[in-house]
């Protein structure tokens, strides 16, 4: 059998699910995938993921491009962009 983990967490009175989260946040990693997160809690797609779903039981009109998630898509975009045009001007 597996050996248990020992950490702060295993003591806790609570579920499985909310102890992977606590360890993922303390590694800065997503505590939906684990993946490492840029920043915050989530990596960039569970971090979309998130606000999405937010956006839709809330109800909410707004955009707030200011945001964290709309920031790191930004630059992912325009990184993917720059890739993408370097290549194409080799081959021109
Ligand atoms: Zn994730």
């Amino acid at each position: 059998m597996r050996k248990r983990i020992e950490d702060e967490f295993t003591h806790l009175r609570v579920s499985r699910q909310r102890k992977y989260q606590l360890r993922m946040q303390r590694e800065r990693r997503c505590t939906e995938c684990g993946e490492p997160a840029v920043q915050g809690s989530r990596c960039l797609k569970h971090l979309v993921k998130a606000r999405e779903r937010q956006r839709k039981k809330r109800g909410l009109k707004r955009r707030y491009h200011g945001t964290l998630s709309y920031k790191l898509e930004a630059a992912a975009r325009s990184k993917r962009l720059r890739i993408r045009s370097r290549s194409s001007a080799r081959r021109a």
